[in-house]
């Protein structure tokens, strides 16, 4: 488990009421440097003639093993570190520049073909020698979301039913419908939510969604449809290429409000999200083609739109699930009774 993480979890508290009080003892805490390698002499000989299996796979999977890790760290370092807090969230740099915007070094940490050791020295190597004071707060931020990584991993450690059980109480069960026509909407990218349904369609091509989308899908499932998280997890699960039990679960469950989020009952609105995140519909009509050519202003508009209008712009795309205000406030009201407010 130590060599997963930067700062060993028995040497903080077992439980946080929040990721900043986390993040103080954590950052406290000096971070250990990467072993040496080991020569080579001192490795037994290995042969192997078993043959390694295909995996039989309809998407493009990353390059493997620890040259591709590091190349695509190196490429990350070189260009990218140091504007991370500028790009993090921009949807359209997404599209453009899929490493350089963000790392994309999930799925080789979350398979442990880089060390994260490795990763705290190289991107502490270049706050120190950054040669501006806005270069120094883009690697930070980038070090912050490590910060996260390690809370997860933390939180399974000390829970280990974090994948299956609630990890806050409430008062009362929550009132999920796990309406089965809907959560199949939902994996098809067919909500009519053109937000939701990109990032469904990313994770279906390629195995991966940003994280903005990624959060938003969750929060559609779970607040917008009331489908338990662990339906939404365990699809996840099945199709990301960096799918790590700890932040899976521990990101599905902030989402959820079942978690470590201090706020009560969070509801990302997929109109407001794209409007500040997509507002060119880049990162949409790169994965909805049913909408190219429509307006970027009526695609973020779109649940909004008269069903007349949706037809005449784009006759192909889904009509949207749900209706945006009656689900926004159905979810609402179901939390705060399972929170005992109602
Ligand atoms: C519902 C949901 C499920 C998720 N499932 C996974 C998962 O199975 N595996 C996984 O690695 N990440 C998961 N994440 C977190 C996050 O979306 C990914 O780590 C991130 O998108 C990976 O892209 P990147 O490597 O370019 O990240 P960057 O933005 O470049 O960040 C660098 C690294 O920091 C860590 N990190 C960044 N954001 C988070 C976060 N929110 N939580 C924990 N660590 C973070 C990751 O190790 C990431 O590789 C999930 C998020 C949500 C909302």
């Amino acid at each position: 488990m130590t060599d997963l993480v930067l700062v060993d979890p028995e040497g903080l508290e077992p439980r946080y009421p929040s990721h900043s009080q986390f993040y103080t003892d954590w950052q406290a805490i000096e971070k250990p440097t990467p072993a040496a390698a080991p020569s080579s002499d001192a490795l037994a000989a290995v042969t192997d003639d078993a043959e390694l299996q295909e995996a039989v796979v309809d998407i493009n999977l990353p390059e493997a093993g620890y040259r591709a890790a590091r190349s695509r760290y190196d490429e990350f370092l070189a260009d990218g570190i140091g504007t991370y807090n500028d790009t993090r969230d921009d949807m359209a740099a997404a599209v453009d520049r899929p490493v350089g915007a963000v790392s994309r070094l999930s799925p080789y940490l979350a398979a442990g073909m880089i060390g994260i050791r490795e990763v705290w020295a190289d991107a502490t190597h270049q706050y120190e020698t950054a040669s501006s004071d806005a270069a120094r707060q883009n690697i930070d931020k980038f070090r912050y979301e490590l910060s996260w990584r390690e809370q997860h991993y933390h939180l399974l450690y000390n829970n280990p039913e974090l994948p299956t059980e609630n990890y806050k109480t409430v008062p009362n069960p929550i009132a999920w419908r796990n309406d089965p026509t809907e959560f199949e909407a939902w994996q098809r990218g067919e909500t009519g939510y053109p937000l939701v349904d990109a990032g469904m369609r990313q994770l279906d091509r390629e195995g991966n969604i940003h994280n903005r989308p990624r959060q938003n899908v969750a929060s559609f499932l779970t607040k917008h449809l009331l489908v338990d998280w662990r339906k939404g997890a365990a699809y996840f699960a099945d199709k990301l290429v960096d799918h790590d039990p700890a932040n899976n679960s521990a990101n599905w469950q902030w989402i959820a409000s079942t978690g470590t989020d201090t706020v009560d009952v969070r509801i990302f609105d997929p109109v407001a999200q794209m409007a500040k995140y997509d507002d060119n519909a880049v990162y949409v009509t790169e994965y909805v083609p049913e909408l190219r050519g429509v307006e970027p202003e009526k695609i973020v508009d779109w649940p909004n739109l008269s069903a007349g209008k949706r037809e005449e712009l784009a006759p192909e795309y889904s009509e949207p699930i749900v209706d945006r205000d009656r689900a926004y406030e159905r979810a609402q009201r179901v939390f705060e009774e399972a929170l005992g407010r109602r």
